[in-house]
This record gives C-alpha cells, structure tokens and sequence, in this order.
C-alpha cells in the first residue's frame, strides 16, 4: 500500500532493537484519514470472505481494528492482556510474549463473544515474530470458529513471524513488508 510505505519513509523511526516507531501516525497518535485508508484496503483484500468478527489484541490494534470494522460491518473483539488468570471455564486463553516488553502475558476472550458459527479476521498493528498473531489463532481454533486470516499493517520481513503464520496455511495480508531496516535506510518488498 504504497501510502502507507510512503508515510513510514516520511515519519518512520528506526530505534535500537529492530524497533520501528510510527507512533506519530499509528499507535500512539494515531492518524485517521490514513487508518481509514487502511480498513478499505482490508476490506478490498478481504472482501471475498464471510467475515463475521475481527478480532485484535490490546491495546494498539484496537482502533485499526474499529476503523476497519466501519468497512465490513461486524463486531470488534479484543483479546486483554491478562497479568494474572483467575482460570476461569467462561474464557478462552493463551499466552504472548510481547515483542516490545519482553513479558509474557496470558490474553484472554470472553467465550460469550467467539464461537463455531464465527468467520474470523484478525487484525494487528505490527508482525515481528508472531507471538501475538499465534495467541490470537490459539483463541480462535480454541473456539471452534472459522481463521479466515490476518491483516496486518506493517510486517517486519526479516524477523519470521510473517514465514511461521504463512507457513501455517492462514492467509496473511501485510500492507507494508519491511525488508531491511537501519538508521538511514528502510527498504519494502516488492508487493
Ligand atoms: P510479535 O508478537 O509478532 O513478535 O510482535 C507483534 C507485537 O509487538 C505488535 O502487536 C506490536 O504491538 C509490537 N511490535 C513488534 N514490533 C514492533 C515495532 O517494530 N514497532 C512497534 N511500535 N511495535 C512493535
């Protein structure tokens, strides 16, 4: 999606630790007419699936998520980290390690809102080594609905989150694939 590599080249910053900041534009301010460029093009890549829910994890795919959902007309649900887990029959549960904090959490959905009639599209800010994707499908197949994929705003290519999901038959849509990155260069895959 050639306006969003356009604004990461413009406002991007790469940070120690193979860390993109773009939380002028993405997750921290966040900047709405580019975002809802980003739910059509979800829903232009996707529009050939039954989508029923999207599902997002905490707390930077929300509002990706609810600006999207405006284009396919379902319900957003979100997966809360969780420090500590009271086990509980009426969740689904999983554990992610967070790229950014280097902590597990166990991410927990309430087994009121997924289940077997559900089409599922998951959605995500970033994908680096797949910790939080590979929750999100735990929940779902732990619910019995249909993974009909994942789109993700802006996938790392060099780290091999986006190789294990891929790999795993779910059909992944990145808007952005970040090959190389260092201080002063940034270069994208060819879509
Ligand atoms: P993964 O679980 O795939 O390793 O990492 C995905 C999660 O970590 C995303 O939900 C995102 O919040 C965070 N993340 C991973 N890499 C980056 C990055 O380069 N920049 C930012 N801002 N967040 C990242």
């Amino acid at each position: 999606m050639q306006l969003l590599k356009d604004r990461i080249l413009k406002d991007g910053i790469v940070k120690p630790g193979n860390i993109l900041k773009v939380d002028s534009f993405l997750n921290h301010q966040m900047d709405i007419d580019l975002i809802n460029e980003i739910g059509k093009e979800f829903k232009a890549r996707f529009s050939d699936c039954p989508i029923t829910k999207i599902l997002t994890i905490e707390a930077s795919g929300i509002g990706i998520a609810c600006i999207a959902a405006q284009y396919f007309h379902v319900p957003v649900i979100f997966a809360k980290k969780a420090q500590s887990l009271n086990l509980d029959g009426e969740m689904y549960r999983s554990k992610v390690e967070s790229f950014t904090h280097k902590k597990v959490y166990d991410v927990i959905l309430s087994k009121k809102f997924l289940g077997p009639e559900d089409h599922v599209l998951l959605i995500d800010d970033f994908l680096a080594n797949g910790c939080a994707l590979l929750g999100l499908i735990e929940i779902v197949r732990e619910s019995g609905a249909v993974l009909e994929g994942a789109g993700i705003v802006i996938e790392k290519g060099f780290q091999d989150g986006g190789k294990k999901i891929r790999d795993m038959g779910v059909r992944l849509e990145s808007l952005a694939i970040i090959d190389s990155m260092t201080d002063d260069s940034l270069t994208f895959r060819e879509d």
